[in-house]
């Protein structure tokens, strides 16, 4: 009689099911891109998803204000630029996982292991087909060429976007040099700096500018509303160091209280079956090289990307910063 209420316990687990997992993820990344991901990740693994979403600077905030006690056990956010920012605000934990070195090249994630890129943004050229023949472009530096006087537009320098391709500059041609650039975009202006990318590219359609820098997907988002836009792509630096990328990706909170099944969503996340989802929902390129971009950004053309490692972009923020006010890029 004795084993008797061990088999009741046996019987009782059989029957109701354990606690459902769950991760909690705190997420610069909107509700529309990421819930389709994650639902698809709860019915695959029953892994529930606890999710907040805001700006990158307020969920920074909390995770600093919370501590401890913070229930998020992943930050999700776009640029390298902020992801380091979080990492040296202790706001992150390094981790090992096979899976993600494998998944995710290395120049795309921290050498520490604190955040891993899970799609790339490739930040290159635009141009009016009317005004400009694709011959006539060849590398951000040649923007500063006087040919481009009153015909360049730009986003403002205060988008980390703009800090993180100026940084990498910095660490490929040094300060003077990216210096003596940026002088000379701003000298070529045709109007102040926009506020969003959007903007700026709806300006060279228009022809108030003929080129410009900004993110594929908004480009991607532009021409799918009017596929008659006279706007195209143009990958500079393809002789020298290749396009500027940049990720979105996530790193492991410090006080994660459930670091396993965190490593377990970010490996999921890198995985072929997963990235499609992650990154054609935004028109961006996968981070798995195994995995094919969506035939529509495809489209766009194949291009070689600077391999530098995208923490460069964050160790050279400051110094991108002060450069570009020095320069008087607003
Ligand atoms: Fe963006």
């Amino acid at each position: 009689m004795k084993f008797f209420p061990l088999l009741m316990v046996a019987a009782l687990a059989a029957t109701v099911p354990a606690m459902a997992e769950e991760v909690t993820l705190y997420s610069a990344r909107i509700e529309s891109l990421i819930k389709p991901l994650l639902d698809a990740y709860t019915k695959e693994t029953g892994v529930q998803v606890r999710f907040v979403t805001d700006k990158e600077g307020p969920l920074m905030e909390r995770l600093k204000a919370e501590g401890a006690n913070t229930p998020a056990d992943i930050l999700l956010t776009v640029d390298a630029g902020n992801l380091w920012q979080a990492q040296q605000l202790g706001l992150l934990k390094p981790i090992k996982s096979t899976v993600l070195e494998a998944n995710v090249p290395a120049h795309l994630r921290d050498p520490q292991g604190e955040w891993f890129g899970l799609s790339v943004r490739a930040r290159t050229m635009f141009y009016n087909t009317e005004q400009v023949k694709p011959s006539q472009l060849s590398t951000y530096e040649d923007l500063a060429d006087p040919k481009w006087k009153g015909k360049l537009c730009l986003r403002t320098s205060k988008k980390v976007y703009n800090q993180s391709l100026v940084g990498t500059m910095i660490a490929r041609l040094g300060e003077p040099k990216t210096e003596q650039i940026v002088r000379g975009w701003v000298a070529n202006l045709a109007t102040d700096p926009f506020a969003d990318d959007t903007m700026m590219l709806k300006a060279i359609a228009a022809g108030q500018c003929d080129v410009g820098i900004a993110n594929t997907y908004y480009f991607g988002r532009l021409i799918d509303k009017n596929a008659k836009l006279p706007l195209a792509v143009f990958w500079p630096n393809q002789k020298t160091n290749g396009v500027h990328v940049n990720i979105s990706g996530a790193g492991v909170t410090r006080y994660a209280k459930n670091e396993k099944g965190a490593i377990k969503l970010l490996e999921w996340l890198s995985s072929e079956k997963a990235q499609n989802l992650y990154a054609d929902v935004n028109m961006e390129y996968p981070v798995n090289p195994k995995v094919k971009p969506d035939p529509k950004v495809a489209a766009w053309g194949d291009f070689k990307h600077d391999y530098i490692n995208v923490a460069k972009a964050g160790e050279l923020q400051t110094t991108a910063v002060k450069l570009m006010d020095r320069a008087g890029y607003r």
